[in-house]
């Protein structure tokens, strides 16, 4: 056989003397193993690269010193500011977290040498305050702020797997979507999860029947709190042993938890008086006007109902107040993106010009406050007086519409234009 006839490996030209065997494709192509492991190596590092790149891009989010944060926290959300400065703080830490593994300068930092085999936990966030307090308002806004992928849930669907009611994947899921399906993005983004109250243990004692809504649903929790690989059906319901799962690992992702958590006070309150039992002057006073739960610890969580492990992986706690009537006067007027300023847009929009009378913004407040539902009724109130007059704006001659007190108390008669 001519020599040029041999086999030899399409990629290092080595002969049948040196390999064994190759691998062979179309039109008479030839590779040897050697080749296929240098390749296969190349890959991949290739891949790794990749990867590491697609989480560097999805770090990309845009993170600013929790004193800025706060800073623009304020625009938006009004009083809290207690909340408004340990989410800044735990944010910041979160996300600086994260990307200090994709910076270059970590390895030459000499302060890090010491610490290069501590890892740093996640510290996920507890919200405790009333209903319209600005809980789920706070932590959308900073994913916004911060442009990262932001879901919520509601821990009362949740069940644990294998009972009616939705799995605590579909909370992923929910994440995955706002991420338009791109795994790594949704890897470090914010889910919060409201009405976390709802799913502590109907009592102290264990029972012989299932807590399926309480601490079975805690236990699920936990396991993507404190970082797990998810496997999330794509299209969401029930786990299906034939489906197809996208994997989630849910390490770096921050969760905040909130909830009323009615009758915590009392928990709280009946503990911190027993300690200074005899020291009357020390009592703490509901009527005082302080928030007693702003002395909240750990075992009155586990009172009210939580497992310890749940309330260890939500170390950084924060208490919301109750809105006032001051409060919610300012988020009517004050806030950027108000509800007074979006209908004065809406009015310029139609040529119109819209004013409400002091009177009518204090009337406002009060409906919400009677309805007890913090500054949540505050929109629906706004719309019921505004239907009527935005039915007849475009064909009225008015182009001045001046709102009073009676406009609102009479909110749904007809309001002359
Ligand atoms: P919660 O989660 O505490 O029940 P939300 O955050 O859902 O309450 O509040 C409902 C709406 O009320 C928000 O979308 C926001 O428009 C408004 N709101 C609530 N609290 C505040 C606040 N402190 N400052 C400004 N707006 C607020």
């Amino acid at each position: 056989m001519d020599k040029r006839d041999e086999p030899k490996c399409s990629f290092c030209g080595r002969g049948r003397d040196e390999v064994p065997n190759f691998i062979s494709g179309k039109d008479g192509a030839l590779i040897c193993p050697a080749c296929v492991e240098a390749l296969h190596n190349m890959i991949e590092v290739y891949m790794k690269k990749a990867k590491r790149e697609e989480e560097r891009t999805a770090m990309n989010f845009n993170l600013k010193p929790p004193s800025e944060i706060k800073k623009a926290l304020d625009d938006y959300i009004i009083g809290q500011d207690e909340a408004k400065k340990v989410l800044s703080v735990g944010v910041y830490n979160h996300y600086k977290r994260l990307k200090s593994k994709f910076e270059d300068g970590e390895e030459s930092n000499p302060l890090l040498e010491k610490f290069k085999d501590v890892e740093v936990e996640k510290s996920n966030i507890l919200l405790i305050g009333p209903t319209g307090s600005g809980k789920t308002f706070l932590a959308r806004t900073l994913a916004k702020m911060l442009d990262v992928p932001f879901a919520i849930g509601d821990a009362t669907t949740l069940t644990e797997a294998g009972y009616v009611g939705e799995d605590v994947e579909n909370i992923v899921l929910n994440l995955l979507r706002a991420a338009d399906y791109n795994v790594e993005r949704a890897q470090c983004g914010i889910i919060y999860i409201d009405e976390i109250d709802k799913i502590c243990r109907k009592t102290q004692n264990v029972s012989i029947t299932r807590d399926v809504g309480g601490e079975g649903v805690q236990q699920a929790l936990l396991k993507i709190l404190e970082g797990t690989i998810c496997n999330v059906p794509p299209k969401g319901g029930r786990k299906h042993p034939d489906q197809e799962y996208i994997r989630v690992d849910t390490r770096n992702i921050l969760f905040i938890c909130g909830g009323a958590f009615v009758g915590l006070d009392k928990i709280v309150e009946r503990r911190s008086n027993n300690k200074v039992l005899g020291f009357n002057e020390n009592r703490l006073n509901p009527e005082s006007g302080q928030n007693i739960l702003k002395n909240v610890l750990p075992e009155d969580l586990t009172q009210f109902g939580f497992i310890p492990e749940f309330i260890g992986r939500l170390p950084m706690v924060s208490v919301l107040n109750a809105l006032t009537r001051d409060d919610l006067i300012h988020i009517l007027t004050k806030t950027k993106n108000s509800l007074v300023s979006q209908y004065g847009k809406l009015f310029a929009i139609e040529g119109a010009e819209l004013e409400f009378t002091d009177e009518a913004i204090s009337a406002i407040a009060d409906k919400a406050l009677a309805l007890g539902t913090g500054a949540r009724a505050l929109r629906s109130i706004m719309e019921s007086v505004m239907l009527d007059i935005m039915y007849k704006l475009p064909d009225a001659p008015a182009k001045k519409i001046l709102i009073s007190e009676a406009d609102i108390r009479d909110a749904g008669g007809i309001k002359e234009l």
